[in-house]
């Protein structure tokens, strides 16, 4: 299998790197992973995809497996692009669309991270893993590092969704409840790597995971014809979502895949329970100062100081979009109203993206016939201790009086 990457290359000075063994980070910042998109643009064009299954994988030229005996799935199939035309008449927008990645295995889109990162594990022979995490990350670990017959470590804060927590131990990965934030659980990876001789899968202290985030931005557009959306609204967290995106439509803009030059503006979306990335792009800083008391019950906004918070500020920025904190106690009721008129069980963090759109319509930032895509980034029923169904509207009644039903 022909692949074509040339090097790695150090996001924060440029430093070039080889490929061609494990990496983690440069300077203590992410890396970058660097195709030779002229070849691929020799070798490729969209309609190869047509006889290919609808998974990430069949953007293999734009990913970095050669091998794929190294292909490590769980079937991380093609997400729905969903349009959403109540939800957009209650928020004021007429071309509103939801990617659904609540549909990818481990009920969230890290699956695309991990099935990347883990993969390439593979590749460079490695068995052990460790990683902080929010919660979904942790679960997907543990899901494809079982598949990949892994001995996986994970650190996540002792207040971390209970479904979490079960869905690493029940996949077998030796699972620990830390007393504190996200933060404290990367410390303890970090300083255990020479003692426990595990691999760091923290979110962008390796390369591979943001490749595999890149696909939602390549299916995204494949699904649209080649054209991008006037505006992505993401929730952010540690930004690999977003910034995984964001280098998704830059490679296709070079390959000359895109049938306009325009790219949608991208818009970062934080609680205000934990807002670092919306306060720096208000500040108009280049780094995002770590935020204090961080709490929200979207755990996977709950990131309170992001590794590559420059390059998500970066992306914002480039792409004439904007970073917004909407009101923690908005967070479940907006999830609630989304996926009772849509039935798409939108996660707490999405709800942030929902209310975020209805302030940037109203505000006339987003204008009403733009087409706007909000991301689902995970599955509401990982959030049942959350949820804000009032339990009380479900009746236990029985057997039924039919006519009080009405
Ligand atoms: C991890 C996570 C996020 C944040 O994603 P990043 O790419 O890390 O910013 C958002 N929503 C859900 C459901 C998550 O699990």
């Amino acid at each position: 299998m022909k692949n074509y990457v040339t090097h790695l290359e150090s996001a924060i000075d440029g430093t070039v790197l080889s490929s061609d063994c494990a990496r983690t980070t440069h300077a203590g910042r992410p890396l970058w992973v660097r195709y030779d998109l002229a070849a691929v643009a020799r070798d490729c064009h969209p309609g190869m995809l047509r006889d290919r299954a609808p998974t990430m994988w069949r953007y293999r030229e734009l990913l970095p497996i050669s091998d794929p005996s190294h292909i490590v799935t769980l079937g991380e199939g093609m997400t729905p692009l969903l349009p959403t035309p109540r939800l957009g008449d209650a928020l004021g927008l007429s071309d509103l669309w939801i990617k659904d990645e609540s549909q990818m295995p481990t009920g969230s889109f890290k699956a695309r991270g991990m099935a990347m990162a883990v993969s390439m594990a593979r590749r460079f022979e490695l068995s052990r893993f460790a990683a902080p995490t929010a919660g979904n990350a942790g679960g997907a670990l543990a899901a494809y590092g079982a598949r990949a017959g892994a001995v996986v470590f994970v650190f996540m804060p002792d207040d971390t969704p209970v479904i979490n927590q079960v869905e690493c131990a029940l996949a077998g990965a030796k699972t620990f409840l830390v007393n504190g934030l996200i933060t404290d659980c990367g410390r303890i990876v970090r300083e255990g790597i020479d003692a426990m001789e595990w691999f760091d899968f923290s979110t962008l202290k390796e390369p591979y995971r943001l490749e595999g985030k890149k696909t939602m931005g390549l299916e995204l557009a494949e699904q649209l014809d080649w054209a991008l959306p006037d505006v992505i609204l993401y929730p952010t967290g540690g930004g690999t979502g977003l910034i995984g995106m964001w280098k998704a439509f830059a490679e296709l803009a070079e390959l000359g895949w895109l049938r306009t030059d325009r790219r949608p503006r991208m818009v970062s979306v934080q609680s205000d329970g934990c807002a670092p990335i919306a306060r720096a792009f208000d500040q108009g800083a280049r780094f995002a100062a770590p935020w204090e008391n961080a709490a929200t019950c979207a755990s996977g906004l709950r990131v309170p100081a992001a590794v590559g918070d420059f390059m998500i500020l970066d992306a914002v920025r480039e792409s004439g979009g904007c970073a917004v904190a909407v009101p923690e106690a908005e967070l479940t009721r907006a999830m609630q109203r989304a996926t009772a008129l849509e039935g798409v069980p939108v996660c707490p963090e999405t709800a942030a993206c929902i209310l975020a759109a209805e302030r940037l319509a109203a505000d006339g930032w987003l204008k009403s016939d733009e087409r706007v895509v909000i991301f689902n980034t995970g599955a509401a029923q990982k959030y049942g201790d959350i949820a804000a169904v009032d339990t009380r509207t479900i009746d236990v009644r029985t057997p039924v009086d039919y006519a009080s039903l009405a």
